[in-house]
């Protein structure tokens, strides 16, 4: 069976993770992680999924590789590297290509595969990347984009800060907040381009999620057409997470249990003045039309 496949795109360090794992506890819903990493960091590298057992000794991922691919080998996981370097690129945003097509149907018997083997009838991919969400409308897999924003100041000072990487104590990659602000503007704009394509692109603001996050959650499970159902597994700002096998992604896929979703408003001492201003101008007037005025 061909499956709903639920696209979360927007900058890095604006809450794809955390409405992955809100979604992923909804009936139905296989939250797969950043499958566009999933080739180097989980096949290659065997990072742990967000069960906490490494990839290649993970149930699910085995049994999805098996299905679609008669397993996981170095030279699928590098072709689709390959593949990726040449059409997954964020300035061809899908225009065609020859090796499109043999890249999106790797996409597509993976969504299949895994929603198969977890008995879903939608799967979440949070690669986040507005180009792959090209690639695949590109090559027929027709995604459900939600767009994440976040305050701009905000996503800039995470990226700003040094966070260790679980997967190998590593610091995750930083970015001073100008270049941020760049990227969050080429982004953003790239994923509302997408309604132009005919995607079918529905946006969520970070900071809605965690103030009301039962009302925003499920708001979008209706616009995403998901079957009706209870929030049991949040209890007012209280998010009761079950494991997941999230391929790759950021820490926040390896937490289990209750989770308090409180807003971290931390750039506003944390970030210097003068690259908070530099932000805010940078992101002007995209930041303003989400609802991020001067004093958000
Ligand atoms: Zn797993």
């Amino acid at each position: 069976m061909t499956p709903r496949v639920i696209f979360l795109g927007g900058l890095g360090r604006s809450g794809t993770t955390l409405l992955e794992r809100l979604l992923g506890e909804l009936p139905g819903v296989a939250p797969l992680g950043e499958v566009v990493h999933l080739w180097e960091r989980g096949v290659l590298a065997g990072e742990p999924c967000g069960c906490g057992r490494a990839f290649p000794d993970c149930p699910f991922w085995r049994e999805v590789g098996e299905r679609a691919f008669g397993g996981w080998t170095p030279a699928l996981a590098g072709r689709v590297v390959t593949l990726r370097r040449r059409v997954d690129r964020t300035r061809r945003l899908g225009r065609a290509h020859a090796d499109l097509p043999e890249y999106v149907e790797v996409y597509r018997t993976l969504y299949r595969a895994a929603a198969d083997v977890a008995g879903a009838g939608s799967v979440v991919d949070s690669s986040k990347h507005a180009s792959l969400a090209y690639c695949l409308l590109a090559g027929g897999v027709d995604p459900h984009v939600v767009q994440v924003v976040r305050e701009p100041r905000a996503v800039a000072h995470s990226w700003a800060k040094t966070v260790e990487r679980p997967e190998d104590g590593r610091p995750m990659t930083r970015w001073p907040p100008g270049r941020t602000a760049v990227h969050w503007t080429a982004q953003n704009l790239a994923l509302e381009a997408l309604a132009r394509r005919g995607a079918q692109v529905t946006r969520v603001r970070y900071e809605d999620l965690i103030a009301a996050p039962g009302d925003t959650l499920g708001a979008l499970a209706d616009e995403l057409g998901l079957p009706p159902s209870g929030l049991p597994f949040l209890r007012g700002t209280t998010a009761h997470l079950t494991s997941a096998h999230t391929a790759s992604g950021n820490p926040m896929r390896f937490g289990v249990g209750p989770i308090e979703l409180s807003r971290d408003d931390g750039w506003r001492l944390g970030l210097p003045r003068r690259q908070q201003s530099l932000v805010a101008a940078l992101t002007w007037p995209l930041r303003a039309r989400y609802g991020y005025g001067s004093a958000a």
